[in-house]
């Protein structure tokens, strides 16, 4: 039995399934993930990657961190991929309870999943650190430089940045959900972004499956490991 049939028939077992994801599940979209070969961490810029998307430098470099926002982490046009396709299928067909993903690009959202735990926020929100007013993505997009509220205050995307902390509620749904899941399907991550690649312990089941291009900390933990490509990994599982 080949990797692929053998998650399939994993599949077809369970219905408590849980997705867990990173950027590598939009990669097939045409975003850029952060660790691959033409990952951002791999792209030249002034400051590295991190820094940038830090709180202490969002604070101090305001106009510099929205210039790489806006370049690096919208991507307005992309669409979803067979991987995001294949995971609301699954979930209407009643065997995946929860995608839990470190992306902020909606796309699993927009493929028609439902229960979507946005780990790190998303760029389609972005809220007044004054007076809280919201804003959609729109309002980053169509204007330059720092974006401002009517009010005066300073607009800032919801997603996580570095040294600010996750979403409590999300968090503990998220565990809720993997404690719960009785196959755990894992990809398009490396499992170095901590505490989201922790949440991997909570699971204590046997059909623990990671499909991921690259080598993880993960790979000898696995009950199933597949290298390749997630959408076309999970379209030949689940697609049809
Ligand atoms: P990462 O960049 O650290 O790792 C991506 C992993 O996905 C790599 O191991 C790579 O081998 C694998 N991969 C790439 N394309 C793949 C494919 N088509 N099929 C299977 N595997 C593939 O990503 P991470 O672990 O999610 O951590 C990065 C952090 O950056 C996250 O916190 C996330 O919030 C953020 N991020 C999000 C987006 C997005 O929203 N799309 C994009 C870039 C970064």
């Amino acid at each position: 039995m080949t990797a692929v049939e053998q998650l399939k028939e994993w599949i077809a077992e369970s219905d408590q399934i849980v997705f867990f994801g990173g950027a590598g599940v939009s990669t097939e979209s045409g975003i850029s993930d952060f660790r691959s070969q033409d990952g951002l961490y791999r792209q030249q810029y002034a400051y590295p990657p991190e820094q940038i998307l830090s709180h202490t430098f969002y604070l101090k470099n305001p106009e510099e961190f929205y210039r790489f926002y806006r370049n690096k982490m919208i991507s307005p046009q992309a669409k979803p991929n067979k991987a995001h396709l294949a995971l609301a299928k699954l979930e209407q067909a009643g065997k995946l309870k929860a995608v839990i993903t470190q992306n902020i690009d909606g796309l699993h959202q927009m493929a028609g999943s439902r229960e979507v735990l946005e780990l790190h926020g998303s760029v389609h929100r972005n809220f007044c650190t004054r007076c809280g007013r919201f804003y959609g993505l729109s309002q980053i997009l169509e204007t330059e430089g720092f974006p401002r509220c009517s009010c005066g205050g300073m607009i800032k995307p919801d997603v996580v940045l570095y040294e600010e902390s996750l979403d409590m509620d999300t968090l503990s749904k998220a565990v809720m959900y993997i404690k719960k899941a009785d196959m755990l399907i894992i990809g398009g991550t490396s499992l170095t972004v901590y505490p989201a690649a922790g949440l991997v312990d909570y699971y204590s089941g046997s059909r623990l499956v990671l499909i991921n291009r690259d080598v993880t900390p993960l790979d000898s933990r696995a009950d199933l490991a597949i290298k390749g490509k997630i959408g076309e990994i999970l379209d030949q599982a689940w697609g049809n």
